[in-house]
């Protein structure tokens, strides 16, 4: 088969590629894949663990070709996760999935015309994709999923008001995962011009940080002095990260949605943790109950992904989708082999 093979860093070569095979699990001829942000940072090497020569992408769909799992048939459209836990560790057993040290992996990504699904994986996480949702649609299960495990973690409640902060691809999914949820009003704050259209089309009232006006007075303003239940915080500054957290309601929650380098430090008010009681949090990732959730939600039309798809690129354009994909003008880049 063809494939895009990521070969050092900066560099990602179409090349042959040994067919992998279904092993104990299904065989997909991909259709769709996303690139995603943890692709961009492993093809710049910016990425421990991803190491050339290998072939990136785990947001994948497609047509089963090969089929050792009973309740999979030959043709049939096909989403599942790259990863679950093991389901046996005390992690696992205690609500951390998302953490657990022995996941079960793809054994290879999905920038190829097959990708093979361990059975672990398509027994806990592969559904099947309705007629009238679309590959690229499907493909996007997995970013909702790591959205649905921070906007629980973030203790969500319908009729709350949440302000994102940063509206690229993963806070626009925020934005429509808090609309489906009950939100009363989404604020977002995003230098962007393009993105906060898009944010004001998907019903937010948004502000320009760049204006020189402070963020958390403006926040204040739409929320009858109060501040926003829950701040979002998608992006990758950590000051911007600091100038945020200020903002919540008392007894609020900020959530640190973007990772930031391992040695960053963050300077956070003591008044604000304690008298306040604002929660700052983090997750990463997503459990195996967030991915079913995201994949019937996205089955039953609950969230309307099709804003957020921004190109298609042929799989031998994977190079170019790549450098899109990691600029500022695009959102969600799909690569279609
Ligand atoms: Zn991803
Ligand atoms: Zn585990």
């Amino acid at each position: 088969m063809k494939a895009a093979v990521y070969t050092g860093p900066g560099v990602i070569e179409f090349q042959d590629y040994p067919n992998p095979d279904a092993g104990d699990g299904l065989l997909l001829r991909v259709k769709a894949c996303g690139v995603c942000a943890t692709d961009v940072k492993a093809f710049l090497g910016r990425r421990h663990g991803m190491k050339p020569p290998m072939i990136l992408g785990h947001e994948f769909a497609g047509e089963v070709e090969q089929s050792k799992v009973p309740g999979f048939e030959v043709g049939d459209r096909v989403a599942a996760a790259p990863y679950a836990g093991c389901g046996e560790c005390h992690l696992c057993l205690s609500d951390h999935e998302e953490l657990c040290s022995r996941k079960v992996f793809l054994s290879s990504g999905a920038f190829a015309e097959r990708v093979s699904i361990p059975v672990a994986l398509v027994r806990k996480t592969a559904w099947k994709i309705p007629e009238d949702v679309s590959w690229e649609e499907a493909v996007l299960a997995e970013p909702l999923a790591c959205c649905i495990l921070a906007l629980s973690a973030c203790r969500w409640k319908p009729g709350q008001t949440l302000m994102l902060v940063g509206a690229g691809m993963m806070g626009m999914l925020l934005v429509e995962l808090a609309r489906a949820w009950g939100a009363t009003r989404i604020l977002v704050s995003e230098p962007d011009a393009k993105r906060r259209e898009l944010a004001t089309e998907l019903g937010s009232q948004v502000f320009d940080p760049i204006g020189g006006e402070d963020v958390c007075a403006w926040s204040r303003e739409q929320t009858e002095g109060i501040g926003p239940d829950v701040v979002i915080a998608a992006v990758g500054n950590a000051r911007v990260v600091e100038s945020v957290i200020d903002c919540a309601a008392p007894g609020g929650v900020v959530h640190m949605f973007g990772g930031l380098p391992r040695d960053t430090m963050l300077s956070v008010s003591a008044f604000t943790i304690h008298y306040r009681e604002v929660s700052l949090i983090g997750t990463s990732g997503y459990r195996t109950v967030d991915y079913r959730l995201a994949a019937e939600m996205i089955a039953n039309h609950a969230v309307d992904l099709k804003p957020l798809i921004s190109a298609r690129f042929p799989l031998e354009k994977a190079r170019e989708a790549l450098d899109l994909a990691s600029s500022l003008g695009s959102l969600k880049v799909m690569l279609m082999p």
